[in-house]
């Protein structure tokens, strides 16, 4: 009964396996693979402790919550502030907790710890910047959506991307969200903050002075600068070289917001080539298509809590 339902000749079999199994299975993938693609979503970061809304938004963003209404760190970015004291005073704030504040639950070192030594690379539609702060090979990583970390002409009249760590260090300086003690910078009490950046420190763009705005994906008006094609470039490359060998695609908290991105791309790679493995890290969306099952390891569980298992 069982082997008519086979589609696949392969020897691998891993569709309905017990919780425990698939961590086995997963864990030897990732020990045999020859190469191992990462594919990840919010999910990881959420997974990682980087939780937009309830208990983490409320630490950082009691005064907008009050003052505006806002509810939780993703829509607070689109909020129609009136000026642009109050625009950058919460771009501050949001790119400081989720890009520059380190305060790592230990997920994305469990994975690094995974794939070290291993032929990896990183997709992501993360803006985050977290797969570096754990110690990625920054050459292994493809940003496809923007960073935190980068501004870009609002218009935009040039493709360059700019850092921008020390301006905004400089913004929640004044807003009193920060203070330097001992040379460290340290958050302030929720009763010295204040929503408003100083005037000047509004960011122009250096050619036609237009407003700045943040580098991410939202419009067609994101800069696709010379490190984002570079980047696209590893990653095709990467893909082209290991066609046909072991592969694991392994997807990491990707929902079905963009799934065009990584997930889909993985489903088809891994269809078309016999001898890769899927596997799917998702809480409450764990699936698979049903042609290519058979080679699928799908994890409806914490994400952070399958790595503690994977890495001991
Ligand atoms: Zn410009």
């Amino acid at each position: 009964m069982f082997l008519k339902k086979k589609t696949y000749k392969s020897t691998k079999n891993y569709s309905g396996n017990t919780y425990l199994d698939k961590i086995e299975q997963l864990k030897n993938e990732i020990k045999t693979a020859d190469a191992i693609v990462i594919g990840a979503g919010a999910g990881l970061s959420t997974a990682a402790g980087h939780s937009y809304s309830g208990e983490r938004f409320e630490k950082y963003f009691s005064d907008f919550k009050e003052n505006y209404g806002i509810q939780d760190m993703y829509s607070g970015g689109f909020y129609p502030f009136s000026s642009l004291e109050e625009y950058w005073g919460w771009w501050a704030r949001h790119i400081y907790v989720n890009r520059y504040l380190n305060d790592s639950n230990g997920t994305y070192e469990n994975l690094l710890d995974l794939v070290k030594g291993k032929d990896y690379f990183v997709l992501t539609t993360n803006v985050d910047h977290q797969f570096q702060k754990a110690g990625f090979d920054k050459k292994r990583i493809f940003y496809t959506q923007g960073d935190y970390g980068l501004w870009q002409c609002s218009k935009p009249c040039h493709n360059e991307n700019y850092d921008n760590e020390q301006t905004v260090y400089k913004m929640l300086l004044s807003q009193g969200f920060l203070k330097e003690v001992n040379g460290k910078y340290v958050i302030t009490d929720s009763s010295e903050w204040k929503i408003e950046i100083d005037s000047e420190l509004i960011p122009r763009c250096p050619k036609c002075k237009s407003p700045m705005t943040m580098n991410l994906r939202c419009d067609d008006t994101f800069v696709q600068d010379e490190g984002w094609y570079a980047a696209n470039h590893c990653y095709s490359d990467f893909i082209r070289r290991h066609e046909n060998l072991h592969v694991l695609f392994l997807e990491l908290g990707i929902g079905m917001n963009t799934p065009v991105i990584i997930k889909y791309p993985f489903w088809k790679m891994t269809y078309a080539n016999k001898n890769a493995v899927y596997a799917c890290l998702n809480y409450g969306e764990a699936y698979a298509p049903r042609e290519i099952e058979s080679r699928s390891i799908c994890i409806d569980a914490d994400i952070k809590k399958v790595f503690e298992e994977l890495v001991k």
